[in-house]
């Protein structure tokens, strides 16, 4: 059995993919694929809306809160949120801890005045500052919850007196959140709900329309709002690929129970790293994410060992981010704790080889 530690793009369940397989040949027995049916069509206004309605449900998004599923991934979110957040004259504030940070920051200059209110590049990200306070007149703060290359996490929502804006690309639904306590989620879709494709956005309405600006339509949330998420061709695959899993999601007992799934298995992971005196966790013990698991070993000729002994034990996808090295397993909603205890036995395993 191949034990998927890779970052993406999609890991999802097995049985997701078999029906989505099916679906590419006879979409619900209409004798047509469901790339090929119209996106107009009855049938695929259903996929959207069953969609749209379970990540209400899983997420229990409240009324006067948007669901759009767009495209161009969360990276064409940093441009978008400050296109439509902030004003002309206005500013917006930062937290930078890490890659995906640091381009949502160098996008939004691009089209406004932003303070970046704090930044753990001086240890490599491998925190998460708390130190700091959100001025008062910022349009809006942004943060990224889940820092997916340095395998940090931000579980307390940052007090903030401006709208609160997150990029929870890399661990949305994967605990549960309490949406009132944002203006704006995005998160690309391709770790823990559907293929790359899809861009999930939940916005609360009345923050839209305030700038003043001149927005190009296909950047204009509004303008999505209005066409239901159709204001031009969706990514079809993508959404109905998620829409099985959120369907999974739904049967596993959803968020909550996920959840607490997903914390036995980076418990367990970590604990191991803890206890190995091989390994070594990259990240501040109280930032530790939930669904990447960087840590690294003594030396490059120990780190090519311990890969060589997890290729033979079908670990696959644990190098570290290129920017980083080491190693990171990311663990996201689909990773079994089968793979997580056959990654631990592997790490037991190599110490006794050394011993
Ligand atoms: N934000 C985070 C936290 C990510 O992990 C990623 C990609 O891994 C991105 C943004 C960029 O997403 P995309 O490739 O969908 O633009």
């Amino acid at each position: 059995m191949k034990h998927n530690f890779g970052a993406g793009p999609c890991i999802l369940p097995k049985e997701v993919f078999q029906e989505a397989s099916q679906a590419v040949i006879d979409f619900n027995n209409t004798g047509l694929s469901i790339l090929e049916i119209s996106h107009r069509s009855k049938e695929f206004e259903a996929v959207l809306d069953e969609a749209t309605k379970l990540v209400r449900e899983l997420l229990n998004v409240p009324q006067g809160y948007s669901i759009l599923f767009l495209q161009g991934g969360a990276s064409l979110q940093f441009a978008m949120v400050a296109l439509n957040l902030l004003p002309e004259n206005g500013k917006a504030a930062y937290l930078d801890t890490g890659v995906w940070a640091s381009k949502a920051i160098k996008e939004a200059k691009k089209i406004g005045n932003v303070e970046v209110v704090a930044s753990s590049s001086d240890k490599n990200y491998t925190y998460i500052p708390k130190q700091y306070t959100v001025p008062a007149d910022a349009a809006y703060f942004h943060y990224t919850s889940n820092n997916t290359i340095y395998g940090t996490e931000v579980f307390d929502v940052p007090a903030s007196s401006a709208p609160i804006v997150v990029d929870m690309s890399s661990d949305i639904l994967s605990r549960e959140i309490n949406v009132s306590d944002f203006d704006l989620i995005y998160a690309g879709a391709q770790k823990n709900m559907g293929p790359a494709g899809a861009t999930l956005v939940i916005v609360k309405d009345e923050i839209l329309g305030k700038t003043g600006r001149v927005i190009p339509s296909i950047l204009d949330y509004t303008a999505h709002i209005s066409a239901d998420s159709m204001y031009n061709t969706p990514p079809v695959f993508s959404i109905f690929v998620s829409l099985l899993n959120l369907r999974w999601l739904k049967a596993k007992g959803g968020v909550a129970v996920i959840e607490q799934e997903n914390i036995i298995k980076a418990r367990t992971l970590y604990d191991e790293i803890d206890r190995n005196p091989f390994f070594k966790g990259t990240a501040a013990v109280e930032d530790r994410s939930r669904m990447n698991v960087t840590f690294v070993m003594d030396s490059a000729e120990l780190e090519a060992e311990f890969l060589a002994l997890a290729k033979e034990r079908e670990l696959i996808g644990i190098k570290g981010h290129r920017s980083v090295g080491g190693f990171r397993a990311s663990i996201y909603n689909a990773l079994s704790i089968t793979s997580i205890n056959a990654m631990v036995d592997a790490m037991k395993e190599f110490e006794e080889l050394k011993k």
